[in-house]
């Protein structure tokens, strides 16, 4: 049965954005394959503070990071859907220590992302913040992971597993690893192609981001429904004062009649034939705000009636499944490089 792995960083409180482009479209593929492979969400909380955090804050953010992906539908009955931590499961942290031993340094120097934050200022970010992509070479490659659903700024990450598990397979020349599918081929299994962005409210030619300090621009999933609802009624839209669907001509519009459809669990066609040549912006934006106050109103009511000893369950069975697959692994790869028989 092939493995299908993803990991979720559970920091910040996610945006509309993140569940409507994340956590949904991540739901669904677990729903389309559970009967046909291994799913398995894990909470990638070693990551957590590649960065500084409020490390007081940590534990309680990752618990309710799960509540969110039971709240918004994930099947955790299924018995082929798995959720852990992956501190709870020693294994990741003792496999990146061996790639680490497999990794060129030049290569996992070139990662961009670690470029971009900042290797101008070296005593300023920290070597897990370096080392990071090879901790997820071994959350990937511990499980045997085919496909891994992740954001497109993840993709070298990815392609440095890839050239990790090879160089390993290769030396010694069995196949250890599963070798993830290529670039193409994830994109093509999260049927990318429809990807969406939720736009900024406040300037819709940007994407609403969870990490934005402008705290109008985005809808919060804790955020009081009444407030967010006003956060619709007052989002940025044009002057052009017909409803279309024009995402560059008219962003903010098309970025509301997008959101409705996506709350409304209806054709994105639909509503904007719906909506066609209206022009009351006001209309539409109470529509809008209408469907998200419902929406996290329901959603926070779930995530409410979702104890933390239910998730402590949850996870404890995620978990005794993790530690078998990734200890079975662990094992095979210390008799290879010498230090099982
Ligand atoms: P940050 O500002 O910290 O980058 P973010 O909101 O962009 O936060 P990420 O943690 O970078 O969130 O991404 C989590 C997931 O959410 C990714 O799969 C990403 O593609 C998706 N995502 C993020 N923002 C949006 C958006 N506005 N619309 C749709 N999907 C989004
Ligand atoms: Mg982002």
């Amino acid at each position: 049965m092939q493995t299908i792995l993803t990991g979720v960083r559970a920091n910040e409180e996610p945006t509309l954005g993140n569940f409507l482009g994340a956590y949904l479209p991540m739901i669904n593929l677990a729903h389309e394959h559970a009967e046909d492979s291994q799913v398995n969400f894990f909470v990638p909380d070693l990551h957590s503070f590649t960065t500084p955090i409020d490390h007081k804050k940590l534990y309680d953010q990752v618990i309710k990071g799960v509540k969110y992906y039971i709240a918004a539908g994930l099947d955790v009955n299924h018995p082929n859907v798995h959720i852990y931590r992956q501190s709870h499961v020693p294994a990741h942290a003792e496999l990146a220590w061996i790639l680490d031993c497999f990794t060129p340094f030049g290569e996992a120097s070139r990662m961009t992302q670690f470029k971009e934050k900042g290797s101008e200022h070296p005593d300023a970010v920290t070597v897990g913040l370096f080392n990071y992509p090879v901790l997820m070479a071994a959350d990937i490659l511990l499980y045997d992971a085919k496909y891994i659903p992740l954001g497109e700024d993840q993709f070298q990450h990815l392609e440095l597993a890839r050239n990790i598990a090879i160089r390993i397979n290769n030396k010694f020349d069995d196949e250890i690893f599963t070798v993830p599918a290529p670039e193409a081929e994830q994109v093509k299994f999260m049927h990318l192609e429809k990807g969406l962005r939720i736009r900024s409210l406040v300037d819709p030619t940007k994407k609403m981001s969870k990490s934005s300090e402008n705290e109008r621009s985005k809808i919060s999933l804790n955020d009081d429904p009444k407030h967010a609802a006003k956060k619709i009624m007052s989002a940025t839209t044009d002057s052009e004062g017909v409803i279309r669907f024009d995402m560059i001509n008219q962003p903010g519009i098309s970025n509301l009649l997008q959101i409705e459809s996506l709350l409304a669990h209806r054709e994105l066609q639909d509503v904007i034939s719906d909506w066609a040549g209206q022009t009351s912006y006001g209309d539409l934006k109470h529509k809008v705000a209408d469907s998200v106050e419902h929406f996290l109103a329901d959603f926070q009511e779930k995530v409410a009636n979702i104890s933390d000893e239910d998730v402590e369950s949850i996870l404890a069975d995620g978990e005794k499944y993790a530690n078998e697959v990734a200890n079975a692994k662990l094992h095979k790869v210390q008799k290879y490089v010498g230090l099982r028989k």
